[in-house]
């Protein structure tokens, strides 16, 4: 029978989705971006779970200052960070994008942190995060920005999915992820290891090793710390995709954004949405020195855990932000000092005619 749905390709995926010089889609994305008139079928269970987490993650939040010994509190911020990096080197640059390659020894131990995090297992949440980079912003995008801010931000997993999006995972290659016998581990034994990972163990280890009370650790390194690491990639598929400059391609509506930088540590989403095969999580080092995901995979590089760590030439960057930019490119850039109004009016022509293209 034929899908009922049709998904258009709105983002590339992989850098052999590029179909122009400078690794882009050879159409105009933003007349793709759409929210159709739709009826929520809501999940009650999760809507009240997540009613749950936030209200004694406030109460965590007073004992964290109150009453919790300082071992917890840098047990859970320790957790919060195993946690960030097994989703963020693990389940995002390493399976979903294969922006670098992993030993077995890296991929157990990225394995076990993604767990910990409970954000579905690692097969789950890379055929969603590719279904949301290949249709970007549109009725497939599981958690679609044109519906809104909250709806991107947490609503998307309070209602049901919707045809497109189940009909978009489908049509996703998930034939590598099959084949890594980590992953397929993980997805068997998933329910399992989970609770074990996510709320047992950091809620015993205070107790036990430092005498905690039970209450004091199961509310911050176990459900604070969890509600914080979710919604620290709620805010990149939120906050990320409302507000913030896009150098590198004006028509996807992922936005670079020093502001969400700060809180999620991955606020350069214009770039990475343009580029996601790149390793980095921007062109800038001293960014990428300031985030933990980066440097754990730059560390494991030199350790030879992590190899072919891929990232984009500065050329195909420059000529990108050339083409598809805003025009707040740093050093390309309509702002820099050195674009004189002779080079504005050469390059603006050059860019002008290119978007010509487009319309
Ligand atoms: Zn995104
Ligand atoms: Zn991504």
């Amino acid at each position: 029978m034929p899908p009922l749905v049709d998904p258009v390709v709105s983002g590339v995926l992989f850098e052999t989705d590029g179909q122009t010089p400078d690794l882009g889609l050879d159409k105009d994305v933003s007349v793709l971006k759409k929210a159709a008139p739709k009826k929520y079928e809501y999940v009650w269970f999760n809507i009240f779970w997540f009613l749950f987490l936030h209200i004694t993650s406030l109460y965590g939040l007073y004992l964290v200052f109150t009453s919790a010994k300082w071992q917890t509190n840098v047990f859970a911020f320790a957790v919060h960070l195993m946690c960030a990096i097994g989703i963020g080197a693990g389940s995002h640059r390493l399976w979903t994008h294969r922006s670098y390659k992993a030993r077995t020894p890296l991929r157990i131990l990225l394995m076990i942190w993604q767990t910990m995090g409970f954000q579905d297992c690692i097969f789950e949440w890379a055929r969603d995060h590719r279904t949301h980079h290949k249709y970007a912003d549109t009725d497939a995008d599981p958690h679609n920005a044109e519906r809104g801010l909250f709806f991107s931000h947490m609503g998307w997993l309070c209602c049901k999915k919707s045809p497109e999006v189940i009909e978009g995972g489908k049509r996703i290659d998930v034939s590598d992820l099959y084949a890594d016998p980590v992953v397929m581990f993980q997805k068997k034994h998933y329910m399992k290891m989970m609770p074990i990972l996510c709320f047992v163990l950091p809620t015993i280890i205070p107790v036990y090793f430092w005498g905690e009370t039970w209450l004091n650790a199961f509310c911050v390194p176990t459900i604070l710390r969890y509600t914080c690491g979710i919604n620290v990639v709620w805010s990149i598929n939120s906050f990320a995709h409302t507000f913030g400059y896009r150098p590198y391609d004006k028509s996807l509506n992922p936005r670079d954004n020093i502001g969400t930088w700060m809180i999620c540590v991955e606020g350069f989403h214009n770039y990475h949405h343009t580029f996601p095969w790149d390793y980095r999580a921007t062109e800038y080092p001293l960014y990428n020195l300031l985030t933990p995901t980066i440097v754990f995979i730059d560390f494991m590089a030199k350790i030879g855990q992590a190899y072919d760590l891929k990232s984009v030439t500065p050329d195909i960057i420059k000529q990108r932000a050339h083409r598809t930019g805003d025009g707040t490119h740093y050093l390309w850039g309509w702002d820099d000092p050195e674009f004189t109004e002779k080079l504005k009016s050469q390059y603006g022509r050059v860019t002008n005619a290119e978007d010509k293209k487009f319309e």
